[in-house]
Parts: structure tokens; sequence; C-alpha cells
């Protein structure tokens, strides 16, 4: 591909815009606590076994209707986290044991192989199985993008502190934290055991906070998310002991959002599903899940820094007025000036760079103008909700904005 002059201009602002301003965040924790009910979590209004992340909250971004919409049943939901999307999984051997692995690529291989990430600065942490579940081998993505593999300890205290280990010792950019104790006192019928092992991965998920905080590396660039593969009985359905059906106590679990690009002290009553985890992850990492089904979850964005950027701005002969509304949502509408005749170019840019579509390219003159977007791109097929960016080009100015679609 010949790349023009005007084109280097375009990828180097998006590059700069990338590394200075829309990608603040480089790092990703993800923890996930196996069979909390949410009436347990959240959904308990004294939050008695949550205190942690309950303060925690303030910080960030809690969903309120956040389900696994399909098998509540750990051996599919994981996969499911992991994928953003439901997916099939295949019978393996793996070091002389039976496992599975997943036929969908994961958010693993996603990052990895996009953004040319070593196999130790990708990390799932769990405790010592000897049938680990595997991710795909996907031909565009496979085993050459698999994570390191860290399974070791019998508890979640264990887990734990091998999580803290290794982001110590090796700052991996995505760690994923699997907590298994909850489910196993849940299936034990000892509501004490059950209940406590909770109080126990709350105090995990506000060490692990602390630890990004307290590391230079992670501090300020990074997000994290906590959630679940599936909640247990409600009390009409068998109770808290078991779990695998469709009842509410079954789908309805929790999801915490934290990091720099999160909402504060908010909470969405939008409904949302296990595959949107991965697919809104992968967005933050800067990453294309392109095999996944999810949705971005555009609603746990901060937009403030969207907004601070439209103040309007007249620098030589062009000036540009407010983008409106932002975020939005069929359409948005982009206001320009021309002080003097000139061509111009409006152009939609998703997160990485890559053209949607081209809004105007035409000889203008001077005066105020208006073009809107509808959301499509130049196939007329409507993009997903996110962060789009609007580069806007005369002779020898360019400008860009920054634009948020929420469906
Ligand atoms: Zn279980
Ligand atoms: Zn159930």
């Amino acid at each position: 591909m010949k790349l023009s002059m005007k084109h280097l201009v375009i990828i180097s602002l998006l590059f700069y815009l990338h590394g200075q301003n829309l990608s603040a965040s480089d790092n990703m924790v993800i923890i996930i606590i196996d069979g909390a009910r949410y009436s347990e979590t959240f959904g308990d209004i004294n939050h008695q076994f949550i205190p942690n992340m309950w303060n925690m909250s303030a910080g960030g971004t809690i969903i309120d209707e956040f389900y696994n919409d399909s098998m509540t049943y750990t051996s599919k939901a994981i996969p499911a986290l992991w994928c953003g999307t439901w997916t099939e999984t295949v019978d393996t051997v793996n070091n002389g044991y039976d496992t599975q692995y997943a036929v969908k690529p994961s958010i693993f291989e996603y990052y990895r192989k996009q953004k040319n990430i070593p196999i130790d600065k990708c990390y799932y942490v769990l405790k010592y199985i000897t049938s680990l579940w595997l991710p795909s081998f996907d031909p565009d993505y496979g085993p050459d993008y698999w994570q390191t593999l860290h399974s070791e300890g019998s508890t979640d205290s264990d887990v734990s502190s091998e999580a803290l280990q290794i982001m110590d010792a090796c700052h991996p950019g995505f760690l994923l934290i699997y907590l298994a104790d909850v489910d196993s006192r849940g299936h034990s019928g000892d509501w004490n055991a059950y209940t406590n092992s909770i109080q126990i991965t709350d105090s995990i998920v506000a060490v692990i906070w602390n630890k990004i905080q307290s590391d230079s590396f992670y501090k300020d660039n990074t997000n994290l998310f906590v959630t679940n593969d599936h909640g247990r009985h409600d009390d009409d359905h068998g109770g808290f002991r078991g779990h695998g059906c469709g009842c509410d106590g079954c789908r309805h679990i929790m999801f915490l959002a934290m990091g720099p690009e999160i909402k504060e002290n908010y909470i969405s009553n939008q409904y949302r599903r296990i595959p949107d985890m991965a697919v809104t992850a992968c967005h933050l990492l800067d990453v294309n899940s392109e095999k996944a089904t999810g949705e971005i979850m555009a609603e746990l964005f901060e937009i403030n820094a969207i907004s601070d950027e439209q103040s309007s701005t007249i620098a030589g002969d062009f000036s540009i007025t407010p983008i409106y509304p932002n975020p939005f949502n069929p359409y948005v509408t982009i206001e320009y000036a021309l002080k003097q005749p000139d061509t111009i170019n409006i152009s939609i840019y998703n997160y990485l760079g890559q053209p949607i579509i081209t809004l105007v390219n035409s000889k203008h003159n001077s005066g105020y103008y208006q073009v809107k977007w509808n959301g499509l791109d130049n196939r007329e097929k409507p993009v997903s909700s996110g962060i789009y960016i609007c580069v806007m080009q005369t002779t020898d100015q360019t400008q860009t904005r920054k634009l948020l679609l929420q469906k």
C-alpha cells in the first residue's frame, strides 16, 4: 500500500491519540468468582459479605443487570467469559489428563497475537487443577498465542498470593484470576462456609486493587473487572446448594468495573450478559475480538475526557464547533467552519485506527457547515457501540475528536 503524506499525518495523529489519550489504560485485570449468587453480593442491600467491593464501587461502575444468559455451570460459562461468546468445547487430552478446549479464540489469544505480547505478560492464575481447560486451536489464533497457565495452590488465598507474586515479578499486562472456593463451599450446603468464602474473595479483590494502586507499572493505567460465571438456585428452585438451571438465582451475577476509563460512582441498569465481558475488556485493551458475539458495554466508560475536548477551537483558517450529542445514538452532528475556501475531508476511524467511513471530501467555500453520521460504515452496515475517532483535515490542518456510540 502506498502511503501519501496525508495518510502519514493521520496515522501519526491516531498513534499519538492512542498513546496519550484514548488508550490511557494499557493493562487489564479480571477476577472471576465462581458461583456467588447476586443476593449475597451487590444484590444484598446491606452488602454484608462484600464490604470492600461495596466501598470500592464508589470509584467505579456496578452493572446491576448482569446475567449468565445461557448455561449456568462453570465448564461452559468460563469459556464464554474468556471468548466473548458462548462457544462449543471439545474433549481432548492434555498432559495425560482428559480436558476440553474452546472452539472460539479467547481474549488471551486476541491480546497476544494482535499486540505481539510475549507469553509471560499474559497470565491465567488459578488453583492447582490437573485437567486444565484450554483455549482454542482456531487457525488464526491457537496455541502460539495461549496465555501462561499458572495453576498452583489449593485455596483462593493461595491463588491470591500467587497472583500478587506474579504481578510483582512479571507485571503481566493482562491477568485473569479465577477463584473457585465460593462454588465448592456452596455445594457443601454449609451457609456459613459459603458466605465466609465470599468474604474472603471480597478481601482478595481489595488486595489486588490496592496492589494495582501501589505499583507504578499498574497505577492509573489498569482497569479491573470482577464478575461470576453463574449464580446459585434461588430458594424456590433448590437454594444455594446447587445451580445449573434458568432461575434468576442461577442467572443473575455481579459485575464491578474499576479503573481510569470507568465511570465513577455509577450503577447501570442496562441488561448485559456474559459474552459482553471479554468484548469490553478487548475494547479497553485496544484489541479486536473479531470472532466474539458480545457487545461493548459503552455505558461503563468515562466520557468527561470526550466532553472536555469539545470546546470550540479556532486554529488558523479552520474551526470545529462541538460535536453533539456525545455519546450518540442513532446519529451525531459534526459542525465545522472554514474561514477561507479549502478542501476538507472528514472521516471516521475505529479505535484501532481502521477507516470506517468518509463523510465529507470536497472543496468548500468559507462558512459554517454540518454533517451527520448515523453509525453506519461505508457498506452501510451498523457499527458496534464504542469509541470512534472523527478526523477532520484541510490542506494544512488536522483535528480529531472522539465520539462515543452508545446503543
Ligand atoms: Zn458448581
Ligand atoms: Zn437455578
